[in-house]
């Protein structure tokens, strides 16, 4: 029998990372069998470049990783064997931009509080203070937070409706509209799947036969889910289950505890 090269991307807040600690202390088994396997994992995260960065480092990942919903993919220099065309070079990345530039960004949603007059709060009218005070991030966390190049996380005032009437807009202007676990996002034409699709392609050019894993915990996840052959979902109670995706794997609950016993399943099963 073939084994395929594995390959797992998985989402951060809620999903790898617990919402509230930001700790991936309960994955801790899944990610030693990931690693003694060869496993490549994909941070594949709403965060920003220099937020995933300090996982990657206290996670030792060396992989490549996809920043704020599918704004861009980073690849270390190197890491393929085979040339392939890339839009940057960034200190030991090549990155392949997606995503649509964040001050263009800023404008859409500046004009879509002026057409509706809906409240919208974005990270880049808060001071780093404000969104530590507003989220419970660290300081730290908050600064990074705020280092967003294709993705604007935002809160809305108000309930059901506003929202709706935030999303419709963001539509009309022809931007993607997504919700992480915790923050409402805009963006371009961009999101996880895409991301995921092109590294996908670059892993089977360098290892002909690849299995995709997926895992994620919310609508911003689920485009990636859609682009892998083992899609895995963390389901919070009450929260409806995406029939949208196929063949997925649906577990109970959230958070590196779920992860842990999520990958653990998967990978055994998954040649
Ligand atoms: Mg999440």
């Amino acid at each position: 029998m073939i084994t395929r090269k594995r390959v797992i991307f998985t989402d951060l807040d809620g999903t790898l990372l617990d919402q509230e600690t930001c700790s991936f202390e309960a994955a801790q088994t899944a990610l030693r069998l990931i690693r003694s396997e060869g496993i490549p994992l994909i941070l594949c995260s709403s965060k920003t470049r220099s937020e995933i960065e300090r996982y990657r480092r206290r996670l030792e990942n060396t992989h490549p990783f996809i920043s704020e919903n599918g704004g861009a993919i980073f690849i270390p220099k190197g890491y393929f064997s085979f040339p392939f065309p890339y839009g940057k070079e960034l200190n030991q990345y090549v990155v392949l931009e997606l995503g649509t530039s964040y001050p263009a960004i800023l404008d859409a949603l500046e004009s879509i509080r002026r057409e509706i007059g809906v409240k919208i709060t974005g990270f880049s009218d808060l001071t780093e203070e404000e969104l530590s005070a507003l989220t419970g991030m660290g300081l730290d966390e908050a600064r990074y937070a705020k280092q967003r190049e294709y993705d604007e996380a935002f809160m809305v005032e108000g309930g059901k409706e506003e929202i709706e009437r935030v999303k419709k807009k963001i539509q009309e202007k022809g931007m993607n509209y997504t919700w992480g676990g915790r923050f409402h996002h805009i963006l371009g034409k961009n999101d996880k799947g895409k991301a995921v699709r092109i590294l996908k392609a670059l892993y089977e050019n360098e290892y002909f036969s690849v299995l995709t894993i997926g895992i994620g915990d919310s609508l911003n996840d689920l485009p990636m889910l859609l682009a892998v052959e083992k899609p895995v979902f963390l389901q919070r109670e009450g929260e409806p289950t995406p029939s949208e995706v196929p063949n997925l794997t649906l577990i109970q609950g959230v958070g590196p505890r779920a992860w842990n016993e999520a990958m653990l399943r998967v990978i055994l099963n998954a040649h």
